[in-house]
C-alpha cells in the first residue's frame, strides 16, 4: 500500500512515482518522458492498464 507519510521519488509534473537509479538525476515518467524527479508523497496512482470494454 501507498504510505502517504513516506516520500517517494515522483515526477514533478504529475506526482506519479518514477524510478530513478541511484546517482542518476533523471527519471522517466510514463506521461512526461525524461524528468528530474522530486521527493514527495505520491499524488496520483500509477498508470493502470486500460480496462477492457465489452463490445456494445
Ligand atoms: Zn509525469
Amino acid at each position: 500500500m501507498t504510505d502517504l507519510r513516506h516520500t517517494y521519488t515522483v515526477c514533478p509534473h504529475c506526482k506519479r512515482q518514477v524510478v530513478a537509479l541511484r546517482g542518476q538525476q533523471n527519471a522517466r515518467c510514463v506521461e512526461h518522458g525524461t524528468i528530474v524527479p522530486i521527493r514527495s508523497a505520491i499524488a496520483n496512482p500509477p498508470f493502470a492498464p486500460v480496462p477492457r470494454r465489452p463490445a456494445a
